[in-house]
């Protein structure tokens, strides 16, 4: 049972941070959450509305996250707004006003920072702290933590805080990944990564600007810089996929017929497999199952009506590669179609499986090389041989002048941020020698060997494959669920069996290997980091995966042992 003594009570002290009010940690809790996106403050939420007595750390100045971290030009949600956001008080999903389809980050931000002080969160919150270690003890966790500032942690001396449980919410793309280029360090000018951008924003005005990479954070910050930029040169090794937005602020009419019956909008979009979009249910054909005057009807409406809805077309889409190839052929004809210069329009177009990357969703993306201070460079044909004081200088020794340099080279994505933390289990167990393989994992949500440890939308679950706040929330409620059980049963600890996570992990790769994103090399996959075990991480298909993890906490939480 979890001690009553451990209660907090009266050991939060509130300080005065840059963020407003927030909290010092107590010297002993029942709950140690790591990180303050939108999983750990719904989880400190809901732990403390249960009566157990919790604290997270984040590395960060304030809550929010990814969209704490990510405030490059152009970032924006692409799960519309009314759907990217909390549903577990009708009370706030019914205040709270979005503007737009898709909500940019500064207006994401504030719904967070709303909701940390709707919910009075912060006084749990010990911002600027990273947790670097996390030692299992016998019956509960050392969190070990320093001081960090702007995310650069520094040499502190180390604070201990003890725990009964911990969970993980550091986020599955927090940890960025800047790609190391020779001599990348005599460049003189600026370098940026968009998942750790300046707060107090970037003017390229008048800059001659390199973007490296054309995932979703290159390709909604490319027309942005493009606009201010007096020359901005794309640097795309692998080409994406891109479907357009066609943002629009939301009429008050909408707004109003969702908000009149949100609880049943959420309840549609959580029983479709991604957990998004269940007012526009994918097609009921496979791409290759109607004629060509049909196929292109369907793909067309969906390119108008815009988003990742998009590959919903189809049922087929992932599954099937020749129905992936003709949907794939569409995209090519639209980009064939908008970008005016043949070769450009060549370089740009994906030869891959659509959808095996993350479908990316933009605004003027294509468009914007139509304009005549944008270039790009094809890293396949001519890659990147070094940096120079100046620049970038790519295959035939063309030296490119910049003064500013934008990496847009994504995450050590789903098992980076939680590697990063030395985490020792029973009888030493590390973590990362654990998962030298792979991500073993139970669930999604635990691993054996480290008791009392949960992870939210970790790798086995759902989780990017979704509505990521859908899938959290989903998560933060079973694992409260989970800790009230513990404290009803006077059960101190709860460990994955071994056998359930071997089974479970069989169980994510089979799901996985009926589909078509093995046949990419993903961060999904881990395969954007050299020498990361490449194992598929996510788990197609949310409401099988509620549904079980629903059976496990019925059938007595099956597949792990509860001392
Ligand atoms: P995060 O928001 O990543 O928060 C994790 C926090 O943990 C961070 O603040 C980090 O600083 C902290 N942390 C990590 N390690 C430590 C440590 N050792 N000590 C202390 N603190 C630590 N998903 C969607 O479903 N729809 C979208 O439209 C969408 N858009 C996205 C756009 C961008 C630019 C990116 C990068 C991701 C997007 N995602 C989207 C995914 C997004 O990450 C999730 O939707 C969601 O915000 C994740 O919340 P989280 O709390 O799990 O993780
Ligand atoms: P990403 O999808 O991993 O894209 C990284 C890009 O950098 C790729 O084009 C990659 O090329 C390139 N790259 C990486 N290393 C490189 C190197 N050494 N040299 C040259 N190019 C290199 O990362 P991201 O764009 O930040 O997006 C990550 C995820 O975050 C998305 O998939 C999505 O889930 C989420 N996100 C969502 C939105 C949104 O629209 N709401 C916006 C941003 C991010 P290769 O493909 O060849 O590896």
């Amino acid at each position: 049972m979890v001690d009553k003594s451990w209660s907090c009570d009266g050991l939060t002290v509130a300080v005065v941070g840059n963020n407003g009010r927030m909290g010092r940690a107590p010297d002993r809790i029942d709950v140690a959450i790591v990180g303050a996106g939108f999983a750990g403050m719904y989880m400190l939420h809901k732990t403390r509305s249960a009566g157990f007595s919790a604290h997270v750390f984040e590395r960060g100045g304030g809550v929010g996250g990814t969209w704490y971290w990510n405030r490059y030009p152009g970032a924006r949600c692409d799960v519309p707004s009314l759907e990217y956001s909390y549903q577990f008080s009708e009370e706030l999903q019914q205040e709270w006003e979005w503007s737009e389809k898709y909500a940019t980050q500064p207006e994401i931000l504030r719904y967070a920072e709303h909701v940390a002080d709707r919910f009075d969160l912060r006084r749990d919150i010990s911002f600027d702290t990273t947790v670097t270690s996390l030692t299992w003890q016998g019956e509960s966790w050392h969190v070990a933590t320093t001081a960090s500032t702007s995310g650069v942690d520094g040499d502190a001396a180390t604070t201990v805080t003890t725990a009964r449980f911990v969970v993980l919410a550091t986020g599955c793309l927090s940890a960025a990944n800047v790609p190391r280029f020779t001599d990348d360090r005599l460049f003189a000018g600026r370098t940026y990564h968009t998942g750790n951008w300046p707060h107090e924003g970037v003017d390229f005005t008048g800059q001659r600007v390199a973007v490296i990479g054309t995932g979703s954070s290159g390709i909604q910050s490319v027309p942005v810089i493009a606009s201010q930029a007096a020359h901005l040169t794309v640097l795309q090794r692998t080409p994406a996929y891109s479907v357009p937005a066609r943002n629009q602020p939301l009429s008050p009419d909408y707004v109003a017929s969702i908000k009149a019956n949100y609880g049943e909008f959420r309840r549609k979009n959580s029983l479709t497999r991604a957990a998004l979009g269940g007012d526009t249910p994918t097609g009921p054909h496979g791409a290759c199952e109607v004629s060509d005057d049909e196929r292109r009807a369907a793909l067309e409406a969906r390119w108008q009506k815009g988003g990742l809805l998009f590959l919903g077309a189809f049922n087929d889409a992932l599954t099937n590669p020749e129905s992936n190839r003709l949907i794939a052929d569409f995209v090519r004809d639209k980009i064939r179609q908008t970008v005016r210069d043949p070769e450009i329009a060549r370089r740009l177009s994906p030869d891959s499986v659509i959808g095996c990357k993350r479908l990316c969703v933009d605004t003027d993306y294509y468009e914007t090389f139509n304009r005549s201070n944008v270039s790009l460079i094809d890293l396949r044909e001519t890659p990147i041989e070094r940096f120079t004081r100046r620049g970038i200088i790519v295959g035939d020794a063309t030296e490119l002048e910049f003064d500013a340099i934008v990496f847009a080279t994504g995450f050590d994505a789903m098992t980076g941020a939680i590697s990063n933390i030395d985490i020792r289990g029973r009888d030493n167990l590390r973590l990362r020698d654990v998962w030298s393989e792979g991500p073993l994992n139970y669930l999604g949500l635990a691993v054996h060997g480290f008791p009392n440890l949960f992870m939210i939308t970790g790798p086995g679950s759902p989780s990017v494959l979704t509505n990521m706040i859908v899938s959290i929330q989903h998560h933060v409620e079973w694992i409260t669920d989970c800790l009230a059980h513990l404290r009803r049963e006077s059960s101190s600890t709860i460990e994955a069996d071994p056998s359930a996570q071997a089974e479970w992990v069989q169980h994510v790769n089979t799901i996985a290997g009926m589909t078509l994103y093995t046949s990419c090399s993903s961060w999904y996959l881990g395969a954007n980091m050299y020498g990361k075990p490449r194992v598929f991480m996510p788990l197609p298909g949310f409401p099988a995966y509620v549904q079980r993890c629903t059976d496990v906490a019925q059938h007595h939480y099956q597949g792990f042992h509860v001392r």
